[in-house]
């Protein structure tokens, strides 16, 4: 062990399965609207507690408003919340919503 290289060496060769291993809750914390980087060092250091921290994370409000608009939902005009396009009834506030137009219209305007 005098040279400082293989010190470096059994370091990397120790330190790469944590951080590959360390990406499992960083997806997951991403997938809930969380900073990946930040959750990918949080489970460098802290695996276990990272892990079980990430699993219990429940989606911000932002990432359920994205998962939302990418299936095709459509903001409620009243309330503002995701509702399915083809509802006629919001299922928050219990108002009617009016048909939407066909994605070609909207498309054009622009909306
Ligand atoms: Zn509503």
């Amino acid at each position: 062990m005098d040279d400082p290289s293989e010190g470096f060496g059994l370091l990397v060769v120790l330190l790469a399965p944590l951080a590959l291993l360390a990406l499992l809750p960083a997806l997951i914390a991403s997938a809930r609207g969380r900073e990946f980087i930040a959750w990918w060092l949080y489970a460098i250091v802290l695996f276990p507690l990272a892990f079980l921290h990430a699993i219990c994370l429940t989606p911000t409000r932002r990432s359920r408003d994205e998962a939302a608009a990418r299936e095709g939902d459509e903001r409620c005009p009243a309330c503002r919340e995701y509702v399915r396009a083809s509802a006629t009834l919001c299922r928050h506030c219990g108002s009617a919503i009016p048909p939407s137009e066909p994605p070609l219209f909207r498309s054009v305007r622009g909306a």
